[in-house]
């Protein structure tokens, strides 16, 4: 039995709730199948308790300096940093990560706060030439209100915290629904801002059943802004709801990158680096490399490095030192990855190392290589987010670029290439919101991180932060 972990609770209006009789749901550590903790729901009265919360500070909290909210950020980056190895331990015992990518995590999420407090300063408006001397007409940028966001399990740190900064930083407050599964990292990110002096009710954080949480929040006039991450099928019910409500969306959807390998590729870089970024959270990525096309002439020399580096990947328990890949964050997602390889392995296709749930306890998969599975098979069709990769050999550029854009996914994409007009090709062609050549360079605070056709709209990250949750006001004057 686990000795310590956090204190779940929810936190409304400054003040972290539990107990009192509210309905209580276990959490699991991944890991074993034990549970670690009871995290409480909000009922109905402290959904209205947190909207009547974010509302009243929304009034005073917009007037506050862009210096003066970024004081308070900057404070969390800094406690993020100091408590890094607690928060992330927990978050190994809900989540699954290993330890050092859960701690990373963490520690990454500390300078989207440094960089959102900087860039809340530089929120402008601008000035219109006027037609007439005796006028003056400006572009006011403003905050729209309350914002309400919900956040997956993945890295249910960094998803929480990039909202929650733009949000902030932008003058808004808000209301966060984060993952029931893996709860510790938002409970966490609200007794630092409550620690850094954030005034009650800017952010507070709800837990329950996810679609009557985020149904009930929508459906009120008190919020102005929706945003989620998750799947695409829930996204886009979430849209149609904020859509009905005339609410602004930002939408952080799924993916099914394609990478691209060509013949010119250093091969051996491009399989040893994949084989490494692939499994990362056990692949339950948004951005994760899924579908690798690899030119033919090179494709034997990439499958064998490919799958070999695949095969050495150590996996077990998160808390393990030499562990380099987790169980998956739920048992639903170890059945997934079940049918997933069945699919393929009856399609035809060759699994060349993995491909089974690793032990009895824990929901722990092997990483799994597949190799030509057709492009109808489902792992070729539907994002896997888990340790899959699906392998298959292409003949020419422009077949690789047209079965990459062939899903209705745009999120991030790869490629391998040391030849400059196919990068140039590549970087044209590729319907996707993300495209990274010869490295993974995506998801830093000063980037845009966002996806196109059904990955989503809008983006985080980059300048681009503050776009869903300001409005635009034109104000002209006459002497
Ligand atoms: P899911 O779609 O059931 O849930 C995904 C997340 O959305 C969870 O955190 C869940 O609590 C939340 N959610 C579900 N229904 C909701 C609703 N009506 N209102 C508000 N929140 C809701 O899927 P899952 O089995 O938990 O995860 C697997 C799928 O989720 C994957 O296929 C992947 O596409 C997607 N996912 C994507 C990301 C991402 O970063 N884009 C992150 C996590 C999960």
């Amino acid at each position: 039995m686990t000795t310590s972990y956090e204190n779940l609770a929810l936190y409304i209006d400054g003040e972290f709730v539990q107990g009192g009789g509210r309905v209580e749901q276990p959490v699991i550590d991944p890991a074993t199948g034990e549970t670690i903790g009871q995290l409480p729901h909000a009922t109905r009265a402290d959904l209205d308790r947190a909207l009547a919360a974010a509302e009243r500070a929304f009034a005073t909290w917009r007037h506050v300096s862009p210096t003066d909210r970024g004081a308070i950020l900057r404070k969390v980056g800094e406690l993020s940093r100091e408590r890094a190895k607690d928060i992330g331990r927990n978050i190994t015992l809900d989540q699954g990560k290993p330890l050092a990518e859960a701690v990373g995590e963490v520690l990454r999420c500390a300078d989207h706060c440094d960089w959102h407090a900087e860039e809340g300063r530089r929120i402008y408006g601008r000035v219109i030439p006027p037609r007439m001397p005796n006028v003056r007409q400006f572009v006011l940028r403003e905050p729209i209100g309350v914002c309400a966001a919900f956040t997956p399990w993945n890295f249910p740190y960094n998803q929480a915290i990039r909202k929650i900064a733009a949000a902030i930083a932008a003058g808004c407050t808000i209301i966060i629904k984060g993952p029931e599964d893996s709860p510790s990292a938002v409970v966490a990110i609200a007794r630092l801002f409550h620690e850094a002096g954030l005034p009650p009710g800017v952010l507070n954080v709800v837990w329950g059943v996810p679609h009557e949480v985020s149904e009930y929040l929508i459906a009120s006039p008190i919020v102005r802004k929706v945003s989620f991450t998750g799947s695409v099928p829930v996204g886009k019910q979430l849209a149609a709801l904020a859509g009905s409500h005339m609410k602004r969306i930002t939408m952080e959807l799924g993916g099914h990158s394609p990478v691209i390998v060509c013949a010119d590729a250093d091969v051996e870089r491009a399989a040893t680096m994949l084989a490494g970024f692939k499994f990362t959270n056990a692949g339950q990525v948004c951005v994760s490399p899924t579908r690798f096309y690899i030119e033919e002439p090179v494709w034997d020399r990439f499958m064998a490095r490919f799958t070999e580096v695949s095969r050495g990947i150590k996996v077990g328990p998160g808390l393990a030192a030499d562990t380099r890949m987790g169980p998956l964050a739920h048992a639903r997602r170890v059945t997934a990855m079940a049918e997933f390889v069945e699919d393929a392995r009856a399609r035809g296709a060759r699994i060349e190392t993995g491909g089974e749930r690793l032990g009895d306890s824990g929901n722990f998969f092997a990483p799994t290589v597949i190799a030509a599975p057709p492009d109808d098979a489902k792992i070729m069709q539907a994002e896997p987010f888990g340790p899959l990769a699906a392998c298959v050999p292409f003949k020419d550029l422009d077949e690789a670029l047209r079965r990459a854009n062939s899903l209705p996914y745009g999120l991030s994409s790869y490629a391998f290439t040391t030849n400059t007009s196919n990068a140039l090709r590549i970087q044209n062609g590729l319907e996707a919101g993300m495209v990274n050549i010869n490295h993974f360079g995506q998801a830093l605070p000063e980037t845009p991180f966002g996806g196109v056709k059904d990955s989503g709209i809008g983006s985080e990250g980059g300048s681009e932060t503050f776009d869903g949750y300001l409005v635009t006001k034109f104000v002209t004057q006459m002497d």
